[in-house]
């Protein structure tokens, strides 16, 4: 101790000493802050990577994130710009500050993301509804190429396990639905993004089950709340549970998110857990 304060000391004299040291002291008008010292033993504000779709086009997306009440770090547009052959997208909010993305949302047992997150809008306008019945606005694919370099840079940053890659509708399935079913979490998955079953693992799971027929209740909330979800285990199959079913469906199987306990679901999500949480 005594021999650290005098480092100390010596430091300060051979600074003023010198008036050199610049780079190790930042006045700060009524005090200074000696930088010298760094401590290795720190980790990141940011743990999870949430993504989200606007339900507008770019110029309205923008004066909502820009205005008083909502914010997101990064808002990816649907058709972005390209320069030097690199897409365009707009940071709103430093990463190291917290956005006003998430609300009230709970992952693998964190609360309120938006502590511990970056947030991407990205411009979709989300459901249609027609007389027909409801379709889901693409992600075209050059939003697609940008959402992925974006997301990729980040999760590699920060070192974002698989599993913490997540929709506004997976942290907050009573409240929200998007990205949507449309959103393109298999070509994430690929490209080193987040995470996805294997064919393999889904097929042994369900053990020749038909993929339609019932699976316990119980035990698929048991699972989902394994993986992240807020989710009751108490067998009761009420519109809290089908909604977490649902989300979870329009992000690992898009094709059917009815959000019905079926075998198949049952078996992604123990695929899943095999995978990414054993
Ligand atoms: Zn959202």
């Amino acid at each position: 101790m005594k021999r650290h304060r005098f480092a100390l000391l010596a430091g300060g004299l051979v600074c003023a000493l010198l008036a050199a040291c610049s780079s190790t002291q930042i006045d700060r008008g009524a005090y200074i802050a000696y930088t010298r010292y760094h401590a290795p033993s720190v980790d990141s504000r940011v743990r999870f990577l949430v993504m989200h779709y606007t339900q507008s086009g770019e110029a309205r997306s923008l004066a909502v994130l820009t205005g008083d009440d909502v914010s997101v770090h990064y808002v990816v547009p649907d058709a972005p710009r390209i320069e030097n052959g690199e897409p365009v997208v707009y940071q709103l909010v430093p990463e190291t500050e917290r956005a006003w993305h998430a609300g009230k949302s709970e992952w693998q047992g964190t609360t309120e993301l938006n502590a511990a997150s970056i947030g991407i809008e990205n411009v979709n306008v989300g459901p249609i509804d027609t007389p027909q019945g409801r379709t889901w606005a693409p992600y075209p694919p050059a939003q697609v190429d940008a959402i992925v370099k974006l997301a990729k840079d980040i999760v590699t940053r920060y070192k974002i396990p698989p599993t913490r890659v997540v929709g506004h509708s997976d942290i907050a399935p009573q409240r929200k639905i998007d990205p949507g079913p449309a959103f393109p979490w298999r070509t994430l998955y690929d490209n080193g993004v987040g995470a996805w079953p294997d064919d393999a693992m889904v097929a042994q799971h369900l053990a020749g089950r038909d993929p339609k027929s019932p699976a316990d209740v119980a035990a698929l909330q048991q699972k989902l709340q394994r993986y992240g979800y807020e989710i009751a285990t108490d067998g009761v199959l009420d519109e809290k549970t089908r909604r977490v079913i649902a989300a979870f469906q329009m992000h690992f199987r898009p094709a059917d998110y009815a959000g019905n306990p079926d075998a198949e679901t049952d078996a992604i999500a123990a695929a899943l857990l095999e995978k990414y949480l054993p």
